[in-house]
């Protein structure tokens, strides 16, 4: 009797270690599931770049590094799929991080760097930089605000409350070259964690302890992130259709990042080809639906925008479409398809004097050009597009005097009698 009551007794025991392994598992792994891709910035530059360096010699990649492989183990441990762009010093194209980014299918692409200033070695503060404008990237902003919230309130600065959110079309007009080519698949940002031109701001960023401090702000900061849920949405067209249908309306499934529908009232927003739509929420379906403007382009794409009780906002992810013009001009395989329809929109311009007639012929002429450089009927092709931009001209009265002088040079350079 005892033993079998002993026996029970273990039973239980070991039951409950088990159910404690499991629910201590869920707590200690609440990024599982999620993948991240951590990007410390630049790298093995010490041979030709004299500018990522403090005063005294410590380098920039050097301290995104190390910051960076504290910051990844913390987050592997917290269950996340992490991707190092690079885990040594050496170099890595910024194509080839962004790239990497997408192929792991980030849920968030974090570049770790750190500042400096060529002539102000006084200047010592946190910046977080996003892509593009606030309005089209909230989900990076919604990431970049908690950062650096946490970054202001527990790391060391000169200038304490100077740091701030920033776009990086402040750097570059046309943005950092990793935020512009991951922005289409995940939210992300570069972090800047002070400035190493600034002497005391060196001698803490070479500090080990420092760096620890700082990849657990950034750690915080992601599970925070992640924390408020991750709202998204999906567009409900059919896998297998050819074009969208733009005058049919078109919905978007939305989740608020827990499998339900809960999101701030009048935060939802549609735009394609980014011009805002109606659109039209249904709460209990989840369904949002909008109605399309028509377009002449070959594609059209929509963002869906809307945030959750939480806070966060969807990371507006294009869905692009072919059109109907697009699937036409694109179903021709061969450049003599192209070339022969052509021809008979040609001679159907040349009677109609239609534009739109016009634009197809000069299309097609340029797509036979496209699928087969120098096919036989290139030359006519040629010809056939300067006479059809010189008629445009003057059917709708416009000056495209440049485009007719760009093809007669062309036609004269490169088809030469
Ligand atoms: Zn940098």
């Amino acid at each position: 009797m005892i033993q079998k009551f002993a026996l029970i007794l273990l039973v239980m025991l070991v039951l409950s270690a088990c159910v404690g392994t499991q629910s201590m598992l869920v707590e200690d792994q609440p990024l599982k599931g999620i993948n991240i891709t951590i990007d410390p910035g630049h790298g093995a530059t010490q041979a030709y770049d004299s500018s990522r360096i403090g005063q005294t010699g410590e380098r920039e990649e050097w301290i995104n590094l190390r910051v960076a492989k504290i910051l990844s183990r913390k987050l592997s441990l917290a269950g996340a799929n992490v991707l190092m762009t690079r885990t040594k010093d050496r170099d890595v194209s910024l194509g080839g991080r962004a790239s990497m980014a997408i192929r792991h299918h980030s849920d968030l692409f974090v570049s770790i760097h750190h500042n400096s200033s060529a002539n102000d070695p006084s200047i010592d503060l946190p910046i977080v930089y996003f892509y593009g404008s606030g309005d089209m990237n909230p989900a990076s902003v919604d990431f970049a605000k908690i950062l650096i919230d946490s970054m202001r309130a527990e790391m060391a600065f000169q200038q304490q409350q100077a740091g701030a959110v920033y776009s990086d079309h402040l750097i570059y007009s046309s943005g950092t070259s990793v935020l512009r080519n991951t922005i289409d698949d995940m939210p992300g940002v570069i972090g800047e964690g002070g400035f190493f031109t600034n002497p005391s701001g060196e001698g803490r960023l070479k500090s080990k302890a420092y760096n620890k401090l700082e990849a657990e702000i950034y750690y915080k900061a992601i599970l925070e992130y992640f924390d408020r849920g991750t709202p998204s949405a999906i567009c409900l067209l059919p896998d297998s259709l050819k074009y969208v249908d733009l005058l049919r309306s078109i919905e978007f499934e939305l989740d608020d990042g827990f499998g339900n529908t809960f999101f701030i009232e009048n935060s939802f927003k549609v735009l394609q080809g980014g011009v805002q739509i109606q659109s039209r929420w249904d709460s209990n379906s989840g369904i949002l639906t909008a109605t399309p403007n028509s377009s002449l382009e070959k594609s059209v794409s929509f963002q869906v925008f809307a945030r959750n009780l939480q806070g966060n906002a969807i990371h507006p992810i294009p869905f692009t479409f072919l059109t109907k013009a697009g699937y036409e001009w694109y179903s021709h395989e061969t450049w003599s398809t192209a070339f022969n329809e052509a021809e008979f929109l040609f001679s159907q311009a040349v009677q109609n004097n239609e534009v739109d007639i016009l634009d197809s012929a000069l299309h097609l002429y340029q797509l036979s050009l496209e699928l087969q450089i120098a096919h036989p009927k290139a030359r006519i092709a040629e010809e056939k597009i300067l006479e059809l931009l010189m008629m445009k001209q003057v059917l709708i009265e416009d000056d495209l005097s440049d485009k007719v002088k760009a093809q007669q040079s062309r036609i004269r350079e490169y088809y030469p009698n």
